[in-house]
């Protein structure tokens, strides 16, 4: 009599399949290890959300290169956020309950409010026309494009 354990690898991760192009996302970004796209149901206008490409729950059991090369293109997108929507704050989180394969948010702010589970649970009934996020995928590619990894902050 056997449980069906299912693990993280077991599941459908849509993260996965983003990657692997199945699920068609809103890219903005793309390398060898590395997928950041738009959040479908964004907090603001402008929320990106940064992944490796392959699968892992948690960041802390990231390698620490790749942990690395993560933040670093998070960093690099607060600026472009920064440039392009001008707002008070640029928030960058990690929490993972609702995809278990790591990602880290990175979203234009306008109040701390914009930082609760109350806003991500409205930001989940909530959807953009897929005309909006094609133009802001198209501004943020640009932005990034234009951009070199060691630009001062905007
Ligand atoms: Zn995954």
């Amino acid at each position: 009599m056997g449980t069906v354990r299912m693990t993280p690898r077991d599941t459908p991760c849509i993260f996965c399949a983003m990657v692997a192009g199945t699920l068609p996302c809103h890219a903005v970004y793309e390398d060898e290890h590395l997928l950041a796209f738009l959040d479908h149901r964004p907090v603001n206008p402008g929320h990106v959300l940064v992944v490796p490409k392959r699968h892992e729950s948690d960041f802390h059991r990231l390698a620490s290169t790749l942990y690395g090369a993560l933040m670093q293109l998070a960093h690099r997108l607060g600026k472009c956020l920064a440039h392009l929507y001008q707002p008070p704050k640029v928030g960058l989180f990690g929490i993972g309950f609702h995809v278990s394969h790591v990602h880290v948010h990175v979203v234009p702010l306008y109040a701390m409010a914009d930082m609760t589970a109350e806003a991500f649970e409205r930001a989940q009934r909530t959807s953009p026309a897929a005309a909006v996020l094609v133009a802001s995928a198209a501004q943020i590619r640009q932005a990034l494009a234009v951009m070199a990894e060691d630009d001062p902050p905007a």
